[in-house]
């Protein structure tokens, strides 16, 4: 069997993060139930009154950017689990701010600054990350300007 026959496999980088791989993927927070404190991702208990009565609460695909620059080396590792060294490829990160819930961190597909600007609409998108030990395509979430 020739070797591109081999599909490989789409794992998301953290379990649970987002709802699926699919085109309809949902990033997963958390809400609290005393105050109505939006977290992303979500926590055990409310950063703002501390309560642990924490559900599980499914962001919009769409918002706005609020901030963002462009990661132009390899972030420390870890939390940074992309390529490094000559694989490495400068990233836009930013907020993008969701509703009125929650302002999410992110990397951005646009890694060009001046190509963005505040409050410019942004949508979620999932994005290969690199290849694990397995062989499989890890995925992140990313958000894209709206065309
Ligand atoms: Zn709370």
């Amino acid at each position: 069997m020739a070797l591109s026959q081999i599909e490989m496999a789409r794992v998301p980088i953290t379990e649970g993060i987002f709802t699926s791989l699919g085109d309809e993927a949902q990033l997963v927070g958390g809400r609290c139930a005393a105050c109505g404190m939006v977290t992303f991702p979500s926590q055990g208990s409310c950063p703002r009154c501390a309560s642990t009565d924490m559900a599980e609460h499914l962001l919009p695909r769409r918002g706005r950017l609020w901030a963002w620059t462009t990661q132009n080396y390899p972030p420390p590792s870890p939390p940074y689990a992309g390529p490094t060294g000559r694989d490495f490829a400068p990233f836009g990160i930013g907020y993008v701010e969701l509703g009125d819930d929650v302002r999410v961190e992110t990397r951005l597909t646009e890694a060009d600054p001046d190509a963005l600007s505040t409050g410019m609409e942004m949508a979620l998108t999932l994005i290969p990350l690199r290849t694990d030990e397995d062989g499989n395509e890890v995925v992140t979430f990313a958000f894209e300007p709206v065309a």
